[in-house]
């Protein structure tokens, strides 16, 4: 294994990732905040930083079957979210 990059983003909100506090995403990159997870409430992020991607699978989601991949950290590997395949990102 290399080294692990981890990016650090600038601004005042700073989305991290609720396990190891890494930055994930930022409060300017919010597109909608009417998203329903598995977990709850879900944001949909235009750009997310230090994440890496599970498998593309189908899911049944709120609004239909959608081709999807889980996000995971890429600090410590905790699941944060998914992503539409049209690249966008929740939380
Ligand atoms: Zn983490």
């Amino acid at each position: 294994m290399g080294r692990l990059f981890i990016e650090s983003l600038s601004g005042p909100r700073i989305f991290k990732c609720k396990f190891c506090k890494v930055d994930s995403a930022s409060h300017d990159h919010i597109v909608s905040k009417d998203f329903q997870g598995r977990y709850g409430r879900a944001y949909l992020f235009r750009s997310v930083v230090n994440v890496c991607l599970g498998p593309r699978e189908e899911r049944l989601l709120m609004s239909g079957l959608h081709t999807v991949n889980d996000i995971y950290c890429s600090s410590c590997q905790q699941i944060l979210g998914w992503r539409y395949v049209s690249l966008r990102f929740f939380f």
